[in-house]
């Protein structure tokens, strides 16, 4: 969770993951232009989310008739469907992906394997509910939907009944429910299938809620589990704010509360939880900022987000390689590396950004880049020149890699490990090839060094981006490969680094400059850390710190120079 200024966002505000794996399965298709992309419902409660993925033509149906266009691709929402429904779905010639969260399927498997034993089935929740319409189906006909105890208590009596929770339902409400059932049944079978997730939202909120003055609860006003959550804060806190958006917070309130909990349904993006909790930051701060401070704040955004600082990373790598392969500091390198991974980033991130984004300004300088890393090339010799085109080429068309199938650049993780051969390239290899140094111990140990520096960085900001829902498919390693195997990879990473710098350091090989880079190791360290503890999203601050890596190295080894 983030504390500060006495505001706390909650750790499990946002996307649950069976709510996160349906939006990825559908942007998934839609990236590799499956289109049309037919949700058979809306896929979330949640306008933001809904107006974002009808910008990409990804719509809602009621029923796989509606679709206009046949050849299209039909998606079961993480609700579920009931079996009946299932079938006709299956067999109505489109293409079908089910993306019925594996927690609802349990509940469903559950209800199935009890009704298929005779049992009747209790559903409590919210009988109007897609996934408890889906529930429903699996009883056999012989299921009723109870909002809680006091319906419960007007039931008849059955000889077995088995009593399931809607997923997103209050624990408190299913207890007392099926302490009620358990009157009007010879034999009742409890089987609580509220989903972990949203018994780890309950349990967080309790906790925070009690010791706030005002609970923020962020989400869309349809969606269930927000409104549950909601009703949850208002028997804890003395005032509870339900909003969609940031423009709906009111400013009072806000200022005169002294904490303040913010948290969020299952269906609710972490780009509008990010907004609220910088607006109410933003109500809370005791005064203006200074006119400079905020210009400077302004300045620093716009060249991180524009990726110019990346850019201004990259050239200190290199540098940070020239001192490891023993070249003479080149300033026409180090306006390549600055400039290719500027033309690459710039371009990727145009690419993914919406229009009114900066799209047109990225792409255009993205451009302009690309030509000013060719003009640098082109001096070092026609080889060097073909393969920066040919990187060039490749990180272009990668966006677009589902439209021109290439396969390669969509397998698991390539996301990653292309970006850091990329780097590799402009900031270890050309001034190796350059100064002719490329078969040179030191110049395979700078590409090796480059390399892993930058697949942590890459897979790093992967992780961010997936805190904040971007757009990202499974050629991002973290979401290719999942927390642990990431956590273990980055881990291998760390070691291997500290393994090598370590070799070099005991064998006195450039022992000033290797000290300084095992200091320099400790920052990363500590930013990789950091990074797998933090569950927000990624943020200026975070790029600033995640790329200040370089910068670090580059000020060690210049230091180092000097020792
Ligand atoms: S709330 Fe739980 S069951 Fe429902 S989609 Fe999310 S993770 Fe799955």
């Amino acid at each position: 969770m983030e504390k500060e200024q006495d505001v706390t966002v909650a750790k499990s505000a946002g996307f649950c993951p069976g709510v996160k794996r349906a939006i990825d399965k559908v942007l998934e298709l839609e990236a590799a232009g499956k289109k049309p992309v037919y949700t058979i419902g809306p896929l979330i409660h949640n306008k933001q989310v809904t107006d974002m993925l009808a910008a990409k033509q990804i719509t809602s149906i009621d029923r796989p008739q509606d679709a206009a266009d046949k050849s299209g691709v039909l998606v079961i929402r993480a609700h579920g469907i009931t079996p009946q429904f299932q079938q006709e779905v299956q067999s109505c010639g489109m293409e079908v992906v089910d993306a019925t969260c594996p927690l609802v399927k349990h509940a469903q498997n559950i209800i199935d394997k009890f009704a298929q034993q005779g049992y009747h089935t209790v559903i409590v929740g919210d009988g109007g509910h897609a996934e408890v319409i889906g529930l429903l189906g699996y009883t056999q006909g012989k299921g009723v939907v109870v909002s809680g105890p006091e319906e419960a208590a007007r039931l008849p009596h059955f000889d077995k009944v088995n009593v399931v929770s809607q997923t997103t339902q209050k624990e408190s409400v299913f207890y007392e429910t099926a302490e009620e059932v358990k009157k009007h049944a010879d034999e009742c079978q409890i089987s609580n299938t509220i989903c972990q997730p949203t018994k780890d939202r309950q349990k967080e909120t309790i906790e925070l809620a009690k010791s706030a003055d005002l609970v923020i609860v962020v989400g869309g006003r349809h969606s269930a589990n927000t409104a549950r959550l909601a009703l949850l804060c208002k028997g804890l806190a003395p005032a509870v704010l339900h909003v969609e958006t940031e423009s709906e917070l009111e400013v009072q309130p806000v200022q005169r509360a002294k904490k303040i909990f913010i948290t969020a349904g299952a269906s609710t993006p972490n780009w509008v939880i990010d907004r609220v909790a910088a607006r109410v930051r933003e109500i809370r701060k005791p005064n203006a900022k200074s006119v400079l401070s905020g210009l400077f704040g302004k300045m620093w955004h716009f060249l991180v987000r524009n990726c110019f600082y990346t850019a201004f990373a990259a050239a200190a790598l290199a540098y940070v390689c020239m001192r490891l392969e023993g070249v003479p500091t080149d300033g026409n390198l180090l306006a390549f590396a600055g400039l290719f991974v500027f033309a690459l980033t710039a371009f990727n991130r145009a690419a993914e950004a919406e229009p009114g984004q900066n799209k047109r300004f990225l792409t255009l300088a993205s451009l302009l880049a690309a030509a000013g890393a060719v003009g640098c090339a082109a001096p070092v010799g026609k080889g060097a020149l073909a393969l920066g085109i040919v990187f060039l080429l490749a990180g272009f068309a990668y966006p677009y890699r589902h439209l021109l199938k290439f396969q390669l650049l969509s397998l698991p993780g390539t996301k990653d490990v292309v970006t850091a051969l990329g780097w590799a390239y402009a900031c270890a290899f050309l001034p190796a090839y350059t100064h002719g140094m490329l078969l040179r111990k030191a110049a395979y140990l700078a590409v090796f060094y480059t390399v892993l520096l930058v697949f942590m960085r890459s897979v790093t900001l992967g992780f961010t981006s997936a805190n904040k829902d971007l757009i990202i498919g499974r050629e991002s390693f973290y979401k290719a490969f999942g927390m642990k195997k990431t956590k273990w990879a980055v881990t291998l990473v760390l070691l291997a680094l500290t393994a090598a710098l370590g070799t070099l350091l005991s064998l006195t090989w450039k022992p000033a400059l290797v000290g300084m880079l095992l200091i320099g190791h400790l920052y990363t360290v500590f930013i990789v850390i950091y990074y797998y503890s933090k569950t927000s999203t990624r943020s200026v601050k975070d790029e600033t710190l995640i790329d200040g890596q370089f910068f670090v190295l580059w000020a060690l080894s210049g230091l180092a120079a000097y020792l």
